[in-house]
Order: structure tokens, then C-alpha cells, then sequence
């Protein structure tokens, strides 16, 4: 019929921490170029959901509520094809790391790495268990961070899980590129969000004094742009590789 498009159904994707920042906004990308996209976040409440998202309120530092978590969205939507870990916190204070208090190391490592690792585990087995649908590509895409390589003094304990999480996307490659399921981790670098909210003015200054060669802070969608050119398919002969989406930050320079 003349003015009717059907969008092609891309897949099935889950995004955590899809309660706000770069969740969000990977959510909506991903909902609107013909994904199914299940949001789990902290945030009690939904934020604005298209027909084809839905909301889960659900804490994956939790790892013993994964496996019900997992149930209802099938039950929902269907087999996952996709997962983007993107729930993250950062240190409780920023500050010198020799202050650093195990309160902020356990919460940080709980959320980033722990929660990550093991709801990505379930996935996989999810997926593995699951024939990989015609013509749909399967991915695990895990926001990490430039704090993966990049030293982030006042947020020693932030910096230490991203960089597990870099070796993360890689065990998780090896295991499940033979069932057809590619792993991928973005390395945001400094991006507008509330976890950046309380250093805008530190930012500000160094965006202006030269540390992003682009000249610009990152946006939520720079990412999300990302996470959709992976989550369809387009890098289909790689796995466990990891993207700097960071304006040129990342780049070694003298
Ligand atoms: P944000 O604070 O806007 O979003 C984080 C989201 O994760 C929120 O919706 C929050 O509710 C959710 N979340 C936190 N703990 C959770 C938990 N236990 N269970 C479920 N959801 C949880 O920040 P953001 O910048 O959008 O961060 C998203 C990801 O990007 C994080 O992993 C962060 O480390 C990473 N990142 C951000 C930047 C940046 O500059 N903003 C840079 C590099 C990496």
C-alpha cells in the first residue's frame, strides 16, 4: 500500500541501564530500526516506550533475579539475538584512590563486572540453547570505557573494572564464535550524561584545551550509533574487538 512501509525485524535485543544516558538512547535507536528491545534499568519508573520496547525495572547486581528476569522478557518478546550491557555506576567519590573505600570498590565491581559477567553468561546459555534465527545476527555488545586503558585517578576502583570487562568481551568472543554469536565492547570516551554531570566543568576544560581532537563532547547516540552498526550486522568477520568512540581521545599522542 502506498504509504505504508514494514520495517524489517531486525532481531531481539535487551539493553541494561536503558533507564537513561546511552541506554536510552541505544534502546530508541534499536527500537526504531526494526528491533524488539526489552529496557532493564534501576529507574522504577519507564521512560517514554515505543510499541516496540518494554520496560523492566530489574538491578543486575542481583544475580540471583537474572534468570527470571531473562524468562519474562522471553515470554514477552521472544528469543534474544542481541544483549547490550550498558548498566554501569562509577566510583561513589571521586577522589584520591588511597582513599578509595571498599563501600564504592564492592558497588562499582558489583554493577560493572559481576552483575555484567554473570547476566552475560545466562544470556549466552539462553542463546546457545536457542537455533540462531534465519538471517538474524546474534551479538553480546558490552559498553566498556576509554577508563579501560586510559588512567582515571580519582576513579580507581571505575578504571579497574573496565578493564575486566575489556578481557570479558574477549573470553566471551572465543567461547561463542563457533555458534555463530559475535562479541563486541565500545569504549565511550567522555559522553553527556548524568555520570559525567558532575564534571562537566573538568570536562569543558579539557575538551577545550585539546584532549578530544574532534572538539566535542560524545552524545548518547554517538554510541548508540555504534551498538546498532554492530547489533545488525555490519562488522560481520570480527569478534571480540573493542571500538573507541571518543572524538580521537584514545589516540596516543605527543
Ligand atoms: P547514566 O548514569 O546516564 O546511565 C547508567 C544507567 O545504568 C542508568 O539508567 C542506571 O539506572 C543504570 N544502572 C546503574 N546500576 C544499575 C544496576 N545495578 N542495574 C540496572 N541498571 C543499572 O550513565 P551513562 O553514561 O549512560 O552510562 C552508561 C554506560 O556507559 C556505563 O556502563 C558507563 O560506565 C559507560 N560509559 C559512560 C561514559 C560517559 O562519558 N558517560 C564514558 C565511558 C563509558
Amino acid at each position: 500500500m502506498l504509504g505504508c512501509t514494514v520495517m524489517q525485524y531486525r532481531g531481539t535485543a535487551l539493553v541494561t541501564g536503558a533507564g537513561s544516558g546511552i541506554g536510552l538512547a541505544t534502546a530508541r535507536v534499536l527500537a526504531a530500526s526494526g528491533f524488539s528491545v526489552a529496557l532493564a534499568s534501576l529507574e522504577p519508573d519507564a521512560p517514554p516506550l515505543t510499541d516496540a520496547m518494554c520496560y523492566y525495572r530489574a538491578d543486575i547486581a542481583q544475580i540471583g533475579e537474572h534468570a527470571a528476569l531473562l524468562a519474562r522478557i522471553i515470554a514477552d518478546l521472544g528469543p534474544l539475538t542481541c544483549l547490550v550491557n550498558c548498566a554501569g555506576v562509577t566510583s561513589l567519590v571521586r577522589g584520591d584512590m588511597l582513599a578509595l573505600t571498599p563501600e564504592s570498590f564492592d558497588r562499582v565491581l558489583a554493577v560493572n563486572l559481576r552483575g555484567t559477567f554473570f547476566l552475560t553468561q545466562v544470556v549466552a546459555r539462553h542463546m546457545l540453547d536457542c537455533p540462531p534465527p534465519a538471517d538474524v545476527p546474534r551479538s553480546i555488545i558490552t559498553i566498556g570505557s576509554s577508563n579501560a586503558e586510559i588512567v582515571g585517578e580519582t576513579r580507581a576502583d571505575y578504571c579497574m573494572a573496565k578493564a575486566a570487562v575489556g578481557m570479558m568481551n574477549k573470553l566471551f568472543a572465543a567461547r561463542l564464535a563457533s555458534a555463530g554469536i559475535a562479541a563486541f565492547e565500545i569504549r565511550p570516551g567522555i559522553i553527556h550524561t548524568a555520570m559525567t554531570s558532575p564534571a562537566v566543568a573538568r570536562y569543558d576544560r579539557f575538551v577545550a584545551d585539546g584532549g578530544v581532537p574532534m572538539n566535542r563532547w560524545g552524545e548518547p547516540d554517538d554510541v548508540a550509533a555504534t551498538v546498532l552498526t554492530l547489533a545488525r550486522g555490519d562488522i560481520p568477520y570480527a569478534t571480540g574487538i573493542h571500538l573507541d568512540i571518543g572524538g580521537g581521545m584514545q589516540l596516543h599522542r605527543v
